[in-house]
């Protein structure tokens, strides 16, 4: 299935790093989509190599892997928001579904065009429990969703709106 841009208004192939129409699995441009429509905010694909499509055989069990010949397409996209980081989290726990998205990450230790910024990433992974929900700091990964206790997510969104905040001085 191809990419209809009508359904994309607020995107076009080359924001990505990697050719969206070659590379991506359909679900993956609308879930962007999805989110930017109740966001109302600019989304930025990042920039950065791979943050679409990864094709080495290191990246095989990343949501972004990629393998055309075997039609393996990225259901992972990376990207940045000038929304604030809770309103951003509010608005993918409550769009995450197998329909859109089923996993999401926030990551506190990305920069954008030189400027520390937040970066989420979203993918359409198949899952049938619950959903996959975790942030990253100094490349270390923390699973949300196994914990009781709220405490280490208002604590990331806390640090969240720091780094948003502060990334304009
Ligand atoms: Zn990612």
């Amino acid at each position: 299935m191809d990419i209809d841009w009508n359904f994309v208004k607020n995107f076009s192939p080359d924001e990505f790093p990697e050719n969206p129409n070659k590379y991506a699995d359909v679900k993956t441009i609308y879930a962007l989509q999805t989110i930017r429509n109740v966001l109302k905010k600019p989304i930025y694909p990042s920039p950065e190599d791979g943050a679409l499509a990864r094709f080495d055989a290191e990246n095989e069990s990343s949501q972004h892997y990629c393998d055309p010949s075997q039609e393996i397409y990225s259901k992972a996209c990376d990207w940045f928001t000038e929304a604030w980081p809770d309103e951003t989290f509010i608005c993918l726990i409550s769009l995450r579904s197998k329909y859109i998205f089923n996993a999401f990450g926030i990551y506190l230790d990305t920069y954008l065009y030189g400027k520390h910024w937040p970066m989420f990433h979203t993918d359409t992974r198949t899952l049938d429990g619950l959903p996959l929900m975790w942030f990253r700091d100094e490349g270390q990964y923390y699973y949300i969703q196994d914990r009781r206790d709220f405490s280490l997510l208002i604590t990331v969104l806390k640090e969240a709106t720091f780094i948003h905040v502060n990334k304009n001085q």
